[in-house]
């Protein structure tokens, strides 16, 4: 069976390959695949954007199609920025870049002593026949008062694992790729196939 994957991201592309390489006799990212669709995430959880983005492909590829989606949620902030993690800091609801989210993150928690914080990451596998295969995966920690190192994306250079002393940005993508939120979800997904 061919799986789609609903992102171009490489990184992605290439984590998912390498845990579910084994389950399917091929797995395309859309744009090999030449789908090129955009869907609108406007669920209130990961869950349903990542289900909603896996159904849409599945239904216009005819293919099993993986999706997910993902973000980091401060419990100081009552769980922001939760599934708003991409758009942070951008006006008017759009894409922010990760300086700025960064920067808003650290300016909300000035002075704040609690700084638990969680990545999630909810996996989502739709069958062109409505089935679905869903996990989510957590990676816990706490927000820095600076950024340090440059490795990762997003809020990496402020977000310290529980149990490593230094940031997401200063290990390598190896590293990241054992204890990271999408690879827990991915290999729950997979005890479920
Ligand atoms: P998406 O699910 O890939 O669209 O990610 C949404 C946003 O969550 C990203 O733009 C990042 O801001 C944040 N995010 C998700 N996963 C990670 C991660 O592994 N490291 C850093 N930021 C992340």
């Amino acid at each position: 069976m061919k799986l789609l994957i609903a992102s171009n991201n490489k990184h992605k592309i290439k984590e998912i390959k390498a845990i579910l390489g084994e389950k399917f006799e091929e797995i395309l990212s859309i744009g090999e695949a030449g789908i090129d669709h955009e869907t609108v995430e406007d669920g209130n959880t990961f869950m349903e954007n990542a289900e909603k983005k896996a159904r849409e492909i599945a239904k216009i590829s005819g293919f099993a199609s993986l999706a997910d989606d993902s973000g980091i949620c401060v419990d100081h902030l009552g769980g922001a920025p939760g599934i708003y993690s991409a758009r942070f800091a951008g006006e008017s609801g759009g894409h922010a870049d990760d300086e700025a989210n960064n920067d808003l993150l650290l300016k909300k928690l000035e002075g704040v002593k609690d700084r638990a914080a969680h990545y999630t990451c909810a996996m989502v596998i739709a069958y062109p026949d409505g089935r679905v295969v869903s996990a989510e995966g957590y990676m816990y920690g706490e927000i820095l008062t600076e950024r340090h190192g440059t490795g990762g994306f997003g809020y990496d250079p402020i977000f310290k694992p529980e149990g490593y002393s230094v940031s997401v940005g200063e290990i390598s993508d190896e590293e990241k790729n054992k204890i990271s939120h999408r690879s827990k979800a991915l290999a729950a997904l997979l005890a479920k196939l």
